[in-house]
């Protein structure tokens, strides 16, 4: 017998209030919050669906483990449970912990990086794209052509386009090619899977090519259910197994635990060359800290440790990913242009295609965020020209890729009622579509702008 209803495989033990509020109220908190929702108290949400990093919530065997904590500065047992964990995973022996996913990356980016250097990546993420830029190196995203056709039901649209890479490696040069970063699953192309076939033939290029191949891991476990689901030979694979497969691969592996590790702070680097993990322990221990904590507590280490195992259990994986379909699916059904197939951690809304009437340089994206916001207190972020728009020279908008917004849905925090309103909200949203109006950005930092930026509303 198949029922139809999601039902969360945890019953509650422990609460926490969410804050109720009218429609005019939050009309004032947007208004005060210059029209971003970044700078919105979490008090005035009631639901957020801003991110799904570092927001999970915890099971009592993480509590349990975090109790059992040892705050040792040097070699302390909580750091041996934490680097068992993620050597079995990764199996690469050098493990570098850091205080998020951010670190790792600025970490390994800036030792690879600098003037001249090239990246390349199914999608840079947005920390991730900065830190290579910050460095003076360029970031190249290469997604295969599938990706952009939203008409497809391809179901590994996160994957890289090889040949590109291939053209992209000659063009450029081998020797000036910094690293080829492969995030699964991606995270800004949609968040869509990567095929283990796309992994291995990424992984075989830049072997003949002597570059290093680095996973972001953040996801690996959502990416690993939709290669047991759709590529046939890993269907007798545990999940477990799947995502080890795609790690041996990799040269070096960088993970924020705040997504798939189901903790609130943690991250890591792990290596597989030693000369590259001694230079990178340099750094660790200049900006994070010693070896054997990096930026974590013991507590922040053993959490992770259990919610590495925890994340591959089989019937939370499966709630989860049908619990993200499930919105989709229903978005999608009422007309809402939603990427498609949908992806394991988020819904992607094309704000580009809702809102027709709003030019990209008006940023369609933020006025969907703003307009879910106000009719349903729904926080959520907008990937599109105010995360990766740039200027030219003349002050000229030059747009991002897609116009997207994206519901990120915090691992085991919200039950089906929850996802039941939201889709609600959006049936208003659906028949408010045309009164929603642009905005215009009238404050802003030079990176990683759409944090912080200020905007205003634009009369019609
Ligand atoms: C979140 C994320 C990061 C950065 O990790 P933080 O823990 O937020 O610093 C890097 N890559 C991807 C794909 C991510 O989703």
């Amino acid at each position: 017998m198949h029922f139809k209803t999601i039902i969360e495989p945890f019953r509650i033990k422990s609460i926490e209030p969410i804050q109720f509020s009218t429609r005019s109220q939050r009309e004032e908190y947007l208004r005060r919050a210059h029209f971003n929702p970044f700078l919105l108290n979490s008090d005035q949400v009631l639901i957020d669906f801003l991110t799904d990093s570092g927001t999970s919530a915890m099971s009592s065997q993480q509590w349990a483990a975090m109790m059992q904590a040892d705050e040792s500065y040097a070699g302390a047992g909580s750091w041996t449970r934490f680097e068992n964990a993620v050597r079995d995973l990764t199996s690469m022996p050098y493990i570098l912990p850091t205080h998020q996913g951010r670190a790792a990356e600025r970490i390994l980016y800036n030792h690879l990086g600098g003037a001249g250097k090239y990246f390349f990546s199914n999608t840079h993420f947005d920390t991730t794209r900065a830190n290579i830029e910050f460095s003076g190196a360029k970031a190249v995203d290469l997604p295969i052509e599938e990706a952009r056709n939203f008409s497809s039901d391809f179901p590994f649209k996160g994957n890289l386009d090889v040949d590109k890479l291939g053209e992209w490696i000659e063009n450029v040069g081998a020797e000036n090619v910094a690293a080829v970063i492969l995030t699964v699953t991606n995270n800004s192309g949609g968040g869509q899977p990567v095929s283990m076939a796309n992994a291995i033939a990424v992984s075989r290029l830049c072997k003949s090519k002597n570059i290093v191949f680095v996973l972001d891991a953040c996801r690996i476990a959502e990416n690993a259910f939709f290669i047991h689901q759709n590529e046939n030979e890993y269907k007798g694979h545990t999940f477990y197994l799947i995502a080890q497969e795609m790690c041996a691969l990799a040269d070096a592996c960088i993970m924020s635990a705040k997504k798939d590790a189901l903790v609130n702070m943690g991250g890591f680097l792990a290596l597989r060359n030693k000369s590259l993990a001694d230079a990178c322990t340099q750094l660790l221990i200049i900006t994070e800290g010693y070896t054997t904590y990096g930026g974590l507590s013991g507590r922040d280490m053993e959490a992770v440790a259990v919610g590495l195992k925890e994340v591959f259990d089989a019937d939370y994986l499966k709630y989860r990913i049908r619990s993200t379909t499930y919105l989709g699916n229903a978005l999608k059904e009422m007309g809402v242009p939603v990427i498609f197939p949908i992806g394991g951690h988020a819904v992607y809304i094309e704000s580009d295609k809702l809102y027709e009437h709003i030019p990209v340089s008006e940023y369609p994206g933020q006025a969907l965020v703003c307009s879910l916001y106000r009719t349903g207190g729904i926080r959520s972020v907008e990937v599109g020209s105010v995360m990766f728009g740039k200027y030219d020279e003349k002050g000229a908008l030059i747009p991002a890729e897609m116009e997207l917004v994206r519901l990120a849905i915090p691992r085991r925090v919200y039950t089906q009622s929850h996802i039941d309103y939201v889709v609600e909200v959006f049936e208003e949203i659906v028949k408010t579509k045309k009164q929603v109006k642009g905005l215009r950005i009238i404050q802003e930092p030079a990176f990683l702008r759409h944090f912080t930026a200020h905007f205003e509303e634009l009369s019609q």
